[in-house]
C-alpha cells in the first residue's frame, strides 16, 4: 500500500473516521501522526512563524478559538530571529537617558519572552536591527516589527520633552521609560491595541499602522493601547502582553547552573544559545565568554536556548538536566555528554497539568528541603521528591508562599 500525500488531506476531509478499535485504517492513524509530530515539532522547535501560519487565519481578521492571547499583530513583520540588533544614531551625553531605555526593555519585553535587544551602541553606517534617532518631537517607530530592520531613524524618542509633551520635564525618567516600552512593541510588530476592529465605540482613539491578526480578546491594559487608563500601562506589560509576545518570540530562555565534578566553584549562566562560566572565587566570568551553547554537546533544538538547567540529586547526583519545551535531556558531568537515549519527554518527571508542557525554571532545595527540587510554570510551582520520583501532594501552589518572590517574577 502506497501512501502519497492524500493520505493527509484525507484526515481533513473525512473527521469521522471509524475509531472503533476494530476499524483498520491505517492511512488516517498515520496521517494523525504526522500532524501530531508538526505539533510536537511547533513545540519543541519553537518554529512560531511556521507554526503561526498554520494555526491562524489570513487575511480578514480572523479570531482564534484560543481567547487567552492578545495584541494586534503585523504577521509579516515578525522577526526571524528573536535576536535584535538596536543601536543608536545620535547618542550624545545622555548616557543615562540610553540606559533607562535599554533597562526599561530588558524589565519587560525581554524579561518576559524569548526576546533579546543586543548591541546598544553607536549605530554603523549601514546593517539590519532598529535604528534609534534621539529628537525632541513626537516618539513613534516608522513601521512595526522587521519593517524598522535598517531603517533611518526607525525609531525616534525622546529625552527632554521641550517641544513635545512638556509636562515629561519633571518626570523624565518614567516617561522615557513607559514610552520605551510602547515603542519597543511596534518595534517586535504590534500595533495599536485600540485600532483592532473589535475596539468597543467609547474607546476613539485610532492610530498608525494597522496589524492584519488580532489574537485573543481585546486588551484594555494592553501597553499599546491608548484607551489604558494608566499612560503606556505606566511601563508595565499586561498579563495578557506577556502571553501575546511569548505566543510569537517564545518564553524566556534563561537559566542558572552550579558546576559539578571538575567546574565545582563555577556556576553557568545560559540565555538563548550562549552562556557564560562565572567564577565564585573571582566574583566574575571567566575569559573568553560568552560562549556557544553548543560546547556542551546538547542536540538539536536545545542548542537554540534552554527554558531551565537543574542539577541531579541523590542517586542522580553527577547529572545535570537541561528542559526545552516538553522535553528535556541528562547530561553526565563526568563525561561532558548528554546520555544515551535522550532528549526525552518531559512526561517522566510526572509533573501535574500545564507543567508537562514546559516549564520556567528550577532549583533544587537546601537546608530542610534537601532531596526536593522546585519546578515554577506561570505563577504557580511544584515540589518534586527525588527519591520517589514524584511530585508532593498538594501541588502545584502559588508562588506567592515564597514570601516576596512573586514581586519580582
Ligand atoms: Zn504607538
Amino acid at each position: 500500500m502506497t501512501r502519497g500525500p492524500d493520505d493527509i488531506r484525507d484526515i481533513g476531509s473525512h473527521p469521522h473516521v471509524d475509531r472503533s478499535p476494530g476499524a483498520v485504517n491505517r492511512a488516517p492513524t498515520r496521517a494523525a501522526a504526522l500532524a501530531l509530530l508538526v505539533r510536537a515539532l511547533c513545540l519543541v522547535l519553537f518554529v512560531i512563524s511556521a507554526c503561526r501560519d498554520i494555526e491562524l487565519p489570513e487575511g480578514e481578521y480572523g479570531h482564534t478559538s484560543d481567547d487567552q492571547r492578545p495584541l494586534y499583530v503585523l504577521s509579516g513583520s515578525i522577526w526571524a530571529s528573536p535576536v535584535i540588533p538596536v543601536c543608536w544614531e545620535n547618542p550624545g551625553a545622555d548616557s543615562t537617558e540610553r540606559g533607562w531605555v535599554a533597562d526599561a526593555v530588558r524589565r519587560t519585553w525581554e524579561a518576559n519572552s524569548g526576546v533579546t535587544f543586543t548591541g546598544w551602541g553607536p549605530c554603523p553606517t549601514s546593517g539590519a536591527g532598529i535604528r534609534i534617532r534621539i529628537e525632541d518631537s513626537g516618539p513613534h517607530t516608522k513601521g512595526l516589527g522587521n519593517q524598522l530592520s535598517g531603517m533611518a531613524a526607525g525609531m525616534v524618542l525622546n529625552f527632554t520633552y521641550q517641544n513635545w509633551s512638556t509636562v515629561c520635564q519633571s518626570q523624565r525618567e518614567f516617561c522615557t521609560r513607559a514610552i520605551a516600552v510602547h515603542e519597543f512593541g511596534h518595534a517586535l510588530g504590534f500595533a495599536h491595541e485600540q485600532n483592532r476592529p473589535d475596539t468597543p465605540s467609547w474607546c476613539d482613539q485610532e492610530q498608525g499602522s494597522d496589524g492584519d491578526v488580532t489574537i485573543g480578546a481585546w486588551d484594555l491594559d494592553s501597553v499599546m493601547n491608548y484607551c489604558n487608563p494608566n499612560w503606556n500601562g505606566n511601563g508595565n506589560l499586561s498579563s495578557t502582553d506577556i502571553i501575546g509576545v511569548r505566543s510569537l518570540y517564545g518564553s524566556p530562555q534563561r537559566a542558572a547552573l552550579d558546576g559539578r565534578g571538575a567546574y565545582l566553584g563555577k556556576a553557568f549562566f545560559f540565555r538563548g544559545g550562549e552562556y557564560v562560566r562565572y567564577d565564585w572565587a573571582t566574583n566574575d566570568v571567566d575569559p573568553g565568554y560568552p560562549a556557544s551553547l553548543g560546547l556542551w554537546n546538547l542536540p538539536g533544538a536545545f542548542l537554540d536556548g534552554i527554558d531551565a538547567a537543574l542539577n541531579g540529586s541523590g542517586s542522580y547526583d553527577g547529572k545535570a538536566y537541561f528542559f526545552r519545551g516538553n522535553g528535556y535531556v541528562r547530561y553526565d558531568w563526568a563525561s561532558g555528554n548528554v546520555d544515551p537515549g535522550y532528549p526525552a519527554s518531559l512526561s517522566a518527571w510526572n509533573l501535574p497539568g500545564d507543567f508537562a508542557n514546559g516549564i520556567d525554571d528550577a532549583i533544587n532545595g537546601q537546608g530542610d528541603f534537601a532531596g526536593k527540587a522546585y519546578f515554577f510554570r506561570g505563577g504557580e510551582y511544584v515540589r518534586y521528591d527525588w527519591a520517589s520520583g514524584n511530585v508532593d501532594p498538594y501541588y502545584p501552589q502559588p508562588i506567592s508562599l515564597w514570601g516576596g518572590l512573586e514581586r519580582l517574577w
